[in-house]
Protein backbone atom coordinates (compact mmCIF):
# COMPACT_ATOMS: atom_id res chain seq x y z
CA UNK A 1 0.00 0.00 0.00
CA UNK A 2 1.22 3.71 -0.93
CA UNK A 3 -0.25 6.33 1.21
CA UNK A 4 -0.48 9.81 -0.11
CA UNK A 5 -1.21 12.93 1.49
CA UNK A 6 -2.53 15.70 -0.99
CA UNK A 7 -3.77 18.82 -1.09
CA UNK A 8 -7.43 19.45 -2.73
CA UNK A 9 -7.58 20.56 0.21
CA UNK A 10 -5.59 18.29 2.29
CA UNK A 11 -6.40 14.72 1.84
CA UNK A 12 -5.24 11.35 2.04
CA UNK A 13 -5.54 8.83 -0.96
CA UNK A 14 -3.61 4.83 -1.58
CA UNK A 15 -2.68 4.14 -4.65
CA UNK A 16 -4.78 2.41 -7.26
CA UNK A 17 -2.33 1.24 -10.22
CA UNK A 18 0.39 -1.27 -9.69
CA UNK A 19 2.55 1.36 -11.42
CA UNK A 20 2.33 4.02 -9.66
CA UNK A 21 5.51 4.44 -8.58
CA UNK A 22 6.85 6.72 -11.38
CA UNK A 23 4.23 9.89 -10.56
CA UNK A 24 2.56 9.26 -14.03
CA UNK A 25 0.00 11.74 -14.71
CA UNK A 26 -2.62 8.84 -15.41
CA UNK A 27 -1.93 7.34 -11.89
CA UNK A 28 -4.91 7.45 -10.27
CA UNK A 29 -5.46 7.46 -6.01
CA UNK A 30 -8.24 6.26 -4.00
CA UNK A 31 -9.48 9.37 -1.61
CA UNK A 32 -9.53 7.88 1.89
CA UNK A 33 -10.75 9.01 5.30
CA UNK A 34 -9.07 9.27 8.29
CA UNK A 35 -5.49 9.17 9.60
CA UNK A 36 -3.16 6.26 8.61
CA UNK A 37 -0.70 6.55 11.24
CA UNK A 38 -2.78 8.11 14.38
CA UNK A 39 -6.51 6.56 14.07
CA UNK A 40 -6.61 4.24 10.77
CA UNK A 41 -8.61 4.92 7.29
CA UNK A 42 -11.95 4.33 5.84
CA UNK A 43 -11.88 4.21 1.77
CA UNK A 44 -14.00 6.70 -0.22
CA UNK A 45 -15.98 5.69 -3.12
CA UNK A 46 -14.46 8.35 -5.28
CA UNK A 47 -10.30 8.23 -6.76
CA UNK A 48 -8.69 11.56 -8.44
CA UNK A 49 -5.86 12.04 -11.30
CA UNK A 50 -2.81 12.32 -9.46
CA UNK A 51 -2.13 14.85 -12.13
CA UNK A 52 -4.92 17.00 -10.35
CA UNK A 53 -4.09 17.61 -6.57
CA UNK A 54 -0.75 18.54 -5.50
CA UNK A 55 1.39 15.87 -3.11
CA UNK A 56 2.31 16.89 0.51
CA UNK A 57 5.09 15.37 2.72
CA UNK A 58 3.28 11.54 3.41
CA UNK A 59 3.80 12.75 6.81
CA UNK A 60 4.73 15.44 9.37
CA UNK A 61 6.30 14.20 12.31
CA UNK A 62 4.92 15.04 15.34
CA UNK A 63 7.18 14.88 17.96
CA UNK A 64 10.84 14.75 16.05
CA UNK A 65 13.18 13.20 13.09
CA UNK A 66 15.75 11.51 14.08
CA UNK A 67 19.13 11.08 12.07
CA UNK A 68 21.69 8.32 11.69
CA UNK A 69 25.32 10.11 11.10
CA UNK A 70 27.87 8.32 8.92
CA UNK A 71 26.21 5.17 8.27
CA UNK A 72 28.29 4.59 5.22
CA UNK A 73 31.63 3.61 5.60
CA UNK A 74 32.19 5.58 2.25
CA UNK A 75 30.54 9.09 3.24
CA UNK A 76 32.44 8.29 6.88
CA UNK A 77 35.73 8.33 4.66
CA UNK A 78 34.52 11.33 2.74
CA UNK A 79 34.04 13.21 5.76
CA UNK A 80 37.18 12.39 6.77
CA UNK A 81 35.59 10.53 9.68
CA UNK A 82 35.91 6.55 11.75
CA UNK A 83 33.45 4.86 10.85
CA UNK A 84 31.29 4.86 14.28
CA UNK A 85 31.01 2.21 16.57
CA UNK A 86 27.86 3.02 17.53
CA UNK A 87 25.35 4.83 15.58
CA UNK A 88 25.43 8.63 16.25
CA UNK A 89 21.87 10.11 16.13
CA UNK A 90 20.68 13.55 16.34
CA UNK A 91 17.48 15.25 15.84
CA UNK A 92 15.70 17.60 13.00
CA UNK A 93 12.87 19.72 13.76
CA UNK A 94 9.49 18.53 12.48
CA UNK A 95 8.94 22.32 11.02
CA UNK A 96 11.79 21.04 8.91
CA UNK A 97 9.54 18.99 6.68
CA UNK A 98 8.63 19.53 3.25
CA UNK A 99 6.65 17.53 0.98
CA UNK A 100 7.42 16.32 -3.45
CA UNK A 101 8.51 19.27 -5.41
CA UNK A 102 8.75 22.18 -2.82
CA UNK A 103 11.04 24.45 -2.39
CA UNK A 104 14.47 24.14 -0.46
CA UNK A 105 15.07 27.73 0.77
CA UNK A 106 18.98 28.35 0.71
CA UNK A 107 19.36 30.16 3.91
CA UNK A 108 21.24 33.62 4.58
CA UNK A 109 23.45 32.13 6.73
CA UNK A 110 25.06 29.55 4.75
CA UNK A 111 27.11 29.63 1.73
CA UNK A 112 26.82 25.62 0.94
CA UNK A 113 23.96 23.63 1.24
CA UNK A 114 24.22 19.91 0.58
CA UNK A 115 22.05 17.12 -0.52
CA UNK A 116 22.04 13.69 1.35
CA UNK A 117 19.66 11.02 -0.35
CA UNK A 118 18.26 8.70 2.42
CA UNK A 119 15.96 6.24 2.86
CA UNK A 120 13.49 7.05 5.85
CA UNK A 121 11.66 4.87 8.50
CA UNK A 122 8.23 5.93 9.15
CA UNK A 123 7.29 4.83 12.98
CA UNK A 124 3.56 3.26 13.48
CA UNK A 125 3.36 2.89 17.25
CA UNK A 126 4.43 4.30 20.36
CA UNK A 127 7.53 2.04 21.52
CA UNK A 128 10.60 2.22 23.98
CA UNK A 129 13.03 -0.49 24.42
CA UNK A 130 12.66 -2.02 21.26
CA UNK A 131 14.77 -5.21 20.71
CA UNK A 132 16.16 -5.25 17.49
CA UNK A 133 14.26 -8.90 16.69
CA UNK A 134 10.95 -6.33 16.80
CA UNK A 135 11.57 -3.64 15.17
CA UNK A 136 9.23 -4.64 12.37
CA UNK A 137 6.52 -4.44 14.88
CA UNK A 138 6.33 -0.59 15.21
CA UNK A 139 7.50 0.30 11.64
CA UNK A 140 4.42 1.63 9.72
CA UNK A 141 6.43 2.32 6.32
CA UNK A 142 9.32 3.61 4.69
CA UNK A 143 9.55 6.91 2.18
CA UNK A 144 12.39 8.94 0.93
CA UNK A 145 14.15 11.53 2.62
CA UNK A 146 16.98 14.53 1.73
CA UNK A 147 18.99 15.43 4.91
CA UNK A 148 19.95 18.92 3.69
CA UNK A 149 22.68 20.19 5.18
CA UNK A 150 23.99 23.71 5.50
CA UNK A 151 27.40 22.37 5.39
CA UNK A 152 29.97 25.36 6.11
CA UNK A 153 27.47 25.90 9.25
CA UNK A 154 27.97 21.92 10.18
CA UNK A 155 32.26 22.37 10.63
CA UNK A 156 32.00 25.57 12.21
CA UNK A 157 29.45 24.66 14.50
CA UNK A 158 30.72 21.36 15.70
CA UNK A 159 27.34 20.21 16.44
CA UNK A 160 24.32 19.71 13.70
CA UNK A 161 21.38 21.57 14.82
CA UNK A 162 21.47 24.99 12.75
CA UNK A 163 23.01 23.36 9.54
CA UNK A 164 20.71 20.38 9.52
CA UNK A 165 17.60 22.29 11.11
CA UNK A 166 16.25 24.99 8.89
CA UNK A 167 13.02 25.18 7.27
CA UNK A 168 13.00 22.96 4.16
CA UNK A 169 15.32 20.91 5.20
CA UNK A 170 13.59 17.79 5.32
CA UNK A 171 12.36 16.64 2.14
CA UNK A 172 10.38 13.95 2.52
CA UNK A 173 8.03 11.37 0.13
CA UNK A 174 6.63 10.63 -2.23
CA UNK A 175 4.69 8.30 -0.46
CA UNK A 176 4.54 5.61 2.26
CA UNK A 177 4.92 2.60 1.46
CA UNK A 178 3.69 0.20 3.66
CA UNK A 179 5.31 -3.05 1.20
CA UNK A 180 8.80 -2.22 1.26
CA UNK A 181 11.55 -4.58 2.53
CA UNK A 182 14.76 -2.65 2.56
CA UNK A 183 17.56 -5.04 1.36
CA UNK A 184 20.10 -4.18 -1.33
CA UNK A 185 17.81 -1.55 -3.14
CA UNK A 186 20.23 0.72 -5.17
CA UNK A 187 19.55 4.71 -3.85
CA UNK A 188 21.31 7.43 -5.99
CA UNK A 189 20.71 11.12 -5.69
CA UNK A 190 20.69 13.29 -8.78
CA UNK A 191 21.12 16.54 -9.25
CA UNK A 192 20.57 18.60 -12.59
CA UNK A 193 20.41 15.34 -14.38
CA UNK A 194 23.75 13.98 -13.19
CA UNK A 195 23.67 10.92 -10.40
CA UNK A 196 25.94 12.20 -7.46
CA UNK A 197 25.18 9.48 -5.02
CA UNK A 198 25.02 5.92 -6.05
CA UNK A 199 25.09 2.96 -3.53
CA UNK A 200 22.74 0.19 -1.98
CA UNK A 201 20.85 -0.31 1.22
CA UNK A 202 22.67 -3.11 2.22
CA UNK A 203 26.11 -0.99 2.78
CA UNK A 204 24.33 0.65 5.96
CA UNK A 205 26.53 -0.02 8.58
CA UNK A 206 23.84 -0.33 10.91
CA UNK A 207 20.78 -2.05 9.68
CA UNK A 208 17.14 -0.66 10.62
CA UNK A 209 16.60 -3.68 13.04
CA UNK A 210 19.77 -1.96 15.61
CA UNK A 211 18.61 1.57 14.49
CA UNK A 212 15.30 0.84 16.06
CA UNK A 213 16.77 -0.94 19.11
CA UNK A 214 19.33 2.08 19.25
CA UNK A 215 17.22 5.04 19.07
CA UNK A 216 14.49 3.41 21.34
CA UNK A 217 16.69 2.62 24.12
CA UNK A 218 17.62 6.47 24.35
CA UNK A 219 14.23 7.87 23.53
CA UNK A 220 10.40 7.47 23.30
CA UNK A 221 8.96 7.13 19.72
CA UNK A 222 5.75 8.49 18.86
CA UNK A 223 3.74 7.15 15.88
CA UNK A 224 4.51 9.32 13.12
CA UNK A 225 7.92 10.10 13.94
CA UNK A 226 11.02 9.23 11.36
CA UNK A 227 14.19 8.11 10.97
CA UNK A 228 16.18 8.65 8.53
CA UNK A 229 19.09 6.24 8.11
CA UNK A 230 22.12 8.24 6.76
CA UNK A 231 23.45 8.87 3.47
CA UNK A 232 26.63 7.19 1.32
CA UNK A 233 29.12 8.74 -0.26
CA UNK A 234 29.20 11.71 -3.24
CA UNK A 235 27.41 14.47 -0.79
CA UNK A 236 27.87 18.23 -2.37
CA UNK A 237 26.42 21.18 -2.81
CA UNK A 238 23.42 22.46 -4.70
CA UNK A 239 23.27 25.31 -7.00
CA UNK A 240 20.47 27.95 -6.92
CA UNK A 241 17.75 26.49 -8.55
CA UNK A 242 18.94 23.16 -9.16
CA UNK A 243 16.36 20.23 -9.23
CA UNK A 244 17.68 17.22 -6.89
CA UNK A 245 16.07 13.62 -7.10
CA UNK A 246 16.22 11.14 -4.14
CA UNK A 247 15.38 7.45 -5.87
CA UNK A 248 15.35 4.15 -4.17
CA UNK A 249 14.55 0.72 -5.77
CA UNK A 250 11.02 -0.39 -5.60
CA UNK A 251 10.43 2.88 -3.29
CA UNK A 252 10.14 5.84 -5.37
CA UNK A 253 11.62 8.97 -6.49
CA UNK A 254 11.87 12.53 -4.18
CA UNK A 255 12.37 15.59 -6.28
CA UNK A 256 12.78 19.19 -4.81
CA UNK A 257 14.26 22.71 -6.23
CA UNK A 258 16.17 24.29 -4.61
CA UNK A 259 15.55 28.53 -4.00
CA UNK A 260 18.45 31.22 -5.13
CA UNK A 261 19.96 32.25 -1.63
CA UNK A 262 17.93 34.17 0.82
CA UNK A 263 19.71 38.09 1.10
ZN1 LIG B 1 22.14 12.56 6.82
Amino acid sequence: MRIVRFSAPIDLGVGTDPLFGVLNEQDSILVLRGDPIYAGIVPQDKTLKLSDVKLLAPVIPRSKVVCIGKNYADHAAEMDSQVPSEPIIFIKPNTSVIGPNETIIWPKMSERVDHEAELAIVIGRICKEVPAAKANDVIYGYTLANDVTARDLQKVDGQWSRAKGFDTFCPLGPWIETEFIPKDQKITATLNGQVKQSSVLSEMIFKIPQIIEFVTNVMTLLPGDVILTGTPAGIGPMPAGASITVAIDGLGTLTNKVSSRVQ
